[in-house]
């Protein structure tokens, strides 16, 4: 019988995938009402996604967990081509390795989504409260248009039930939720790691079904390629659908084949292979199976009972040859037909959202499509987050379409190229064809440039350039990462931790040369301003509203000077950028210096140069709360920076410009 319940939440988010926990991330670190629910009974454990991009592991530095992905997850740095030598051989070309692999401190990394999940939940966990609510599925929907435009209402009902233990895993279907196949997932004790223990065993909590009907202020959809919210919503996905069946397998290799351990393709005349080396021995491979003219098909749509791991096995057989392969280990296999399809919006109204997969679908073999879900949860996490937190304004929601739609549509558009190497047969210029496609991408694939557009949350004028000031820091792109020293202790850390995802704006104040009086002064001139220079006006710290519960202010204040860390002291520095408490001391962690370091070659006192920026004069700029620059300038243009921040941002104290 139901026991319905009435509730009310500020955010609520379906789907607990990739990008669903990275939305929550934010819910947790900025401290607001929110509910996640997924209507499976446990996270993912084997399979799916399992390629990380520079970008993604850059925004897990800033998240704090990294350094996880480093001691678990393969480098996959370089990648070889294998193609047939003509006398009835393979012969490797290659290793071709991006000469842009030096940009960022990160490499692409390969592991496990399952493994992503767990870091993403215990993220939350040590940040706030929040619980999945698993076994838990999203089924009647309503929106009030009428209150679209009203801050404080809560336009969204969704009725939920929480699902009895038989349905949120009826038998048959693994524990994955990927198959019912019995050979397909041969997950068990000994492949799982202990911490997710936990989680595969847990029970639903509910002998029964029970229903609630839960108002929010903002939904976010990130329920994967067969959305529910974005059905609900009436928004299709458009584009086509692949002719070509795949298979996936996830294998300990016993194989003589020599970079069967290394990133590459290996090619025939009827497809190509793709080599993905993994963690704990595992290798995946991506196997062109057989196109759909082949196949027989139920109403229409390819009969993947047809697709076997002993079918799978055969082919990738054919195309090692005359390499050996076989496997006893089978972690997880599946077979796919995928196009290539994105929805015209990812909003309705500016308060509900669609992320990830529920918007974009494309072939794996890009290895986008983990990266691409977490980064929309990412980028509409802290907005929503800061919306509904009433830190701030409502207009900056109507830049998560703008800004992602795009990068969608560019992926897509990777992909088209990309497959198709697939499943064409040999040809002499393929590899070369390969890489320039890579080449091509490669910008926006590993998050190098992420091609946001202006708005209220990018100041920019048309160009690729950023102003004269900063020619390499560019509105809209994220902030080059450069490892710096922290003046108080002459410690080392990436830009990419320093700026902390927390939720805060930052205030960047590149001081430049400050050994030199002129520009000191010209330094103090700023810092003046933003602690308020007359009893009329007001800190900037105290100008904005509070992330509550986390912080007193919205911004922070840093400062990165040019000058070698011996020739300056900290206590020379203004005193807003060296903050007192009586109990705790001084905060020593605002002030840092773009200075060599002789004992890590990767500080290497190049970060001005790498910013364009120069060394005596320096900059000031603001990053966004995802480390994208907001705002570029000069030391002296203090007014334009304000007003940056007060179009974004609540203020709370109505005061003079400081
Ligand atoms: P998902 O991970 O799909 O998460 C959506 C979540 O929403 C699910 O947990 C689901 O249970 C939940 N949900 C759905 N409807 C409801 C509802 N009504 N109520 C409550 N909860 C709901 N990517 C790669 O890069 N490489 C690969 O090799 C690869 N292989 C894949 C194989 C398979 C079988 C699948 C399914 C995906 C694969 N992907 C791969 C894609 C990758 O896993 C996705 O791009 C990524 O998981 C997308 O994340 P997401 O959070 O947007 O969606």
């Amino acid at each position: 019988q139901d026991n319905n319940v009435e509730s009310q939440t500020d955010v609520l988010i379906i789907g607990a995938g990739p990008s669903g926990l990275m939305a929550a991330y934010w819910m947790a670190r900025c401290g607001i009402r929110a509910r996640i629910v997924d209507k499976r009974r446990t996270k993912v454990f084997t399979g799916q996604a399992d390629g990380l991009r520079m970008r993604t592991m850059e925004l897990f530095d800033s998240m704090g967990f990294q350094h996880r992905v480093q001691q678990e997850g393969h480098v996959a740095v370089e990648a070889n081509f294998w193609v047939p030598d003509g006398k009835g051989g393979l012969v490797r070309q290659g290793p071709h390795c991006s000469s842009k692999v030096n940009e960022s401190p990160f490499r692409h990394m390969l592991l496990n989504q399952g493994r992503i999940e767990r870091f993403l939940l215990d993220s939350i966990k040590q940040h706030s409260d929040l619980k999945i609510e698993r076994g838990t599925i999203a089924e009647c929907f309503e929106y009030n248009k009428d209150m679209e435009d009203d801050p404080s209402g809560y336009p969204i009902t969704v009725k939920l039930r929480s699902r009895s233990e038989n349905e949120a895993n009826p038998p048959g279907l693994d524990r994955t939720g990927t198959s019912s196949d019995p050979v397909a997932n041969e997950l068990n004790q000994g492949n799982l790691n202990p911490d997710d223990w936990d989680d595969f065993t847990q029970k639903s909590q509910s002998e029964q079904s029970q229903t609630e009907f839960i108002k929010a202020k903002y939904l976010i959809g990130c329920d994967g390629a067969h959305s529910w919210t974005r059905k609900k919503l009436n928004i299709p996905l458009q584009g086509e659908s692949t002719d070509h069946v795949w298979g996936v397998i996830d294998v300990v290799p016993i194989s003589d084949f020599p970079d069967i351990r290394r990133l590459g393709t290996v090619a025939h005349e009827s497809g190509t292979i793709l080599v993905i080396p993994r963690e704990r021995n595992l290798v995946r491979l991506y196997v062109p199976v057989q196109t759909i003219e082949d196949a027989t098909t139920v109403n229409g749509r390819f009969n993947r009972s047809q697709v076997t791991l002993g079918v799978i096995k055969r082919r990738v057989q054919t195309i090692f040859a005359p390499y050996t392969f076989d496997f006893r280990i089978c972690d997880w296999w599946t077979a796919y037909q995928v196009g290539q399809r994105i929805a015209p919006t990812f909003t309705k109204g500016n308060r509900v959202f669609l992320a990830g997969d529920a918007v974009h679908t494309h072939s794996p073999k890009v290895g986008l499509g983990m990266n691409m879900s977490m980064q929309d949860g990412f980028n509409i996490g802290w907005k929503v987050a800061l919306v509904a937190g009433g830190v701030a304004t409502p207009s900056i929601l109507g830049t998560y379409d703008a800004e992602r739609h795009r990068l969608a549509e560019m992926l897509l558009e990777f992909d088209r190229h990309w497959s198709g190497f697939f499943t064409e047969g040999e040809k002499d210029s393929k590899t070369q064809n390969m890489i320039k496609v890579v080449e091509l991408f490669e910008d926006f694939a590993d998050g190098r440039r992420s091609f946001y557009g202006a708005s209220e949350l990018v100041w920019k004028v048309d160009g690729s350039e950023g102003p004269s000031t900063a020619r390499h820091l560019i509105p809209g792109e994220r902030f080059p990462p450069v490892k710096l020293r922290m003046q108080a202790d002459g410690n080392l850390r990436w830009t990419t931790r320093l700026f902390e995802s927390d939720g805060r704006f930052r205030i960047v104040i590149l001081a430049g040369d400050v050994r030199e009086k002129r520009q000191m002064e010209r330094v103090v001139t700023l810092t003046q301003y933003l602690s308020g220079s007359d009893p009329k006006t007001r800190s900037v710290l105290q100008r904005y509203a509070p992330i509550m519960g986390r912080f007193d202010c919205a911004v922070d204040i840093m400062a990165i000077h040019s000058g070698s860390w011996t020739e300056v002291e900290f206590f020379d520095f203004p005193k807003i950028l060296r903050p007192f408490d009586p109990v705790t001391g001084w905060a020593y962690d605002k002030i840092w210096c773009d200075d060599a370091c002789v004992w890590n070659r990767n500080c290497d006192g190049k970060g001005y140069e790498k910013w364009g920026v120069d060394r005596m004069r320096g900059a000031v700029l603001v990053l966004r709360p995802d480390q994208y620059i907001g705002w570029v300038g000069e030391l002296e243009e203090v007014n334009d920076m304000i007003s940056y921040l007060d179009g974004v941002l609540v203020r709370t104290v109505a005061c003079d410009r400081p």
